[in-house]
């Protein structure tokens, strides 16, 4: 069965983007346009992964991130962001990782296939 994948972004170019590209890859892919979009989606499916962005209006993604992980503790987290000085702000600790957004998809590619491969070892 296909992994599935929740992309949250305010930016519609970018969700279609990884949509597309996560497609390719062979993933189910869900997207919400919010963090409060996000929390709700999570609450009416069962998702493999979470591609959070962080700068969004409304609830940012560290809060949703909080969220999450208070409820879904086992479900990973990749953060994304254009910003590299977020890898040092605190909020970001609890995710299982970090990518900063880059034109080329191929880090952010390998990256969720390596937090799914760590979370399915258990
Ligand atoms: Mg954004």
């Amino acid at each position: 069965m296909k992994e599935k994948i929740l992309v949250v972004d305010d930016e519609e170019g970018i969700r279609l983007l990884y949509k597309e590209e996560l497609v390719d890859e062979g993933y189910d892919v869900s997207l919400a346009s919010s963090g409060e979009e996000a929390l709700e989606r999570l609450e009416e499916e069962v998702f493999n992964l979470v591609l959070l962005d962080i700068k969004m209006t409304g609830m940012d993604g560290i809060e949703v991130l909080r969220r999450i992980k208070e409820k879904w503790k086992g479900l990973p987290v990749v953060l994304c962001t254009a910003y590299h000085h977020y890898k040092q702000d605190f909020g970001t600790w609890a995710s299982d990782a970090y990518v900063v957004k880059s034109s080329d998809l191929s880090e952010l590619k390998n990256t969720v296939k390596d937090v799914l491969s760590r979370s399915k070892e258990g």
